[in-house]
């Protein structure tokens, strides 16, 4: 497709209609409050929409403003946040909505958007377009694969020239007037119609345009994005119970922050039993004993595959620190199992759990421990 003024706007108003007919009735398209808008799409680039639908009212009837947000500590923008995944990214939203407190008001340029920490080129350009009408293309995956398919680009979806290419693409595209629907619009095509898989070309209201779709073999396109090979880690979890509270700790190694049992990795040929005994020694300075094997449980962060060996079992009384011998701490312990000052561990009944910021390897051992028979 040559991208002259008249087929670019052929093409936007063919999409524009298409949108007006099918779009999804999504409750944050019932407004242009950028501070609605910009939580929306945050939780978009890491979730479902199914999801977000339930998540984004709750967090706005958490945080119901930008000074709300601004003014609320941490720790309960975190769990507000819970079960989201990338929690740098809220870290980033409280620090921007702090920001935007500060100045008193909201950017209404790109430019603006992009100056606030965690903002990049997609938010931007999203909240920008959407809330106060700047005529910037929005580029996601789902943009990606519409223009790669209406062009005929075999690229990689994820290469950086690629964005850029299809940035440059989609700009023309973009009408001064309601650019916010018109990114919406590119992007809900992707959604429903032009999918990974099946793109349903017979529904599609670019058809005619479309270099992919007269090739016969739409779905070839853009090309499959280079992944690097998962890495696998084996963990061993404890999970003990004292006076019905659990002992958790501040994670650092698979979310920071974030309230998970006690995890250790087991390396080799390791016994993950004793490599539990040792680092809750280390830990807390209790002996594990009676331990009692719950689940494997599965569990993924980016590239990470975690296979998570999960026991319960009993602790023997503690030993106070003075009376430790010296050496006990031995140096397979101490190089497993960092120090963990006390503020990072907590104890924790199951329901007071929801109000700390927790993740998915959280919810499972729970779900795995109760199925056992907690
Ligand atoms: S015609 Fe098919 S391949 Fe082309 S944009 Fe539409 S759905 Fe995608």
């Amino acid at each position: 497709m040559d991208c002259d003024d008249d087929l670019a706007r052929d093409v936007a108003r063919r999409l524009s209609r298409w949108y007006r007919m099918h779009r999804r009735d999504l409750p944050w398209r019932r407004t242009r409050n950028p501070y609605a808008i910009w939580i929306s799409e945050v939780m978009l680039q890491q979730t479902t929409v199914e999801v977000v639908a339930k998540r984004w009212k709750r967090f706005l009837t958490r945080f119901p403003t930008v000074e709300s947000l601004a003014r609320a500590p941490e720790r309960p923008v975190l769990a507000e946040w819970s079960g989201l995944g990338y929690y740098a990214r809220a870290r980033n939203l409280h620090r921007a909505a702090r920001a935007i407190a500060a100045r008193g008001a909201f950017p209404r340029t790109l430019e603006g958007w992009r100056d606030l920490p965690g903002v990049g080129a997609y938010t931007a350009a999203a909240v920008a377009s959407i809330s106060f009408g700047v005529p910037e293309p929005v580029v996601d995956g789902n943009v990606v694969r519409v223009l790669c398919r209406l062009h005929g680009l075999r690229l990689d979806p994820k290469a950086p020239a690629t964005l850029a290419k299809v940035r440059a693409l989609a700009r023309p595209l973009v009408p001064a007037r309601n650019s916010g629907d018109h990114n919406q619009a590119l992007m809900e095509l992707g959604a429903l119609v032009c999918t990974p898989r099946a793109p349903r070309c017979g529904a599609c209201p670019l058809r005619g345009a479309c270099r992919a779709a007269k090739g016969g073999k739409p779905e070839a396109f853009p090309r499959a994005p280079r992944r690097p090979e998962p890495r696998t880690i084996h963990l061993v979890a404890g999970i003990v119970e004292r006076e019905k509270k659990i002992l958790l700790v501040e994670d650092k190694t698979l979310v920071k922050g974030h309230l998970c049992v006690p995890t250790f990795e087991v390396r080799g040929r390791q016994r993950p039993a004793n490599v539990l005994r040792r680092g809750w020694k280390r830990l807390t300075g209790r002996g594990a004993v009676a331990l009692e094997r719950v689940a494997t449980l599965r569990h993924s962060v980016l590239d990470r595959r975690y296979l998570v060996c999960l026991f319960t079992f009993k602790e023997k009384r503690a030993v106070p620190p003075r009376s430790r011998q010296p050496g006990s701490d031995d140096a397979f312990s101490r190089a497993l199992v960092p120090r963990v000052p006390a503020s990072r561990i907590r104890l924790l009944s199951p329901s007071q759990i929801s109000r700390h910021a927790h993740g998915g390897l959280l919810l499972k051992v729970l779900a795995a421990w109760r199925e056992h028979g907690s």
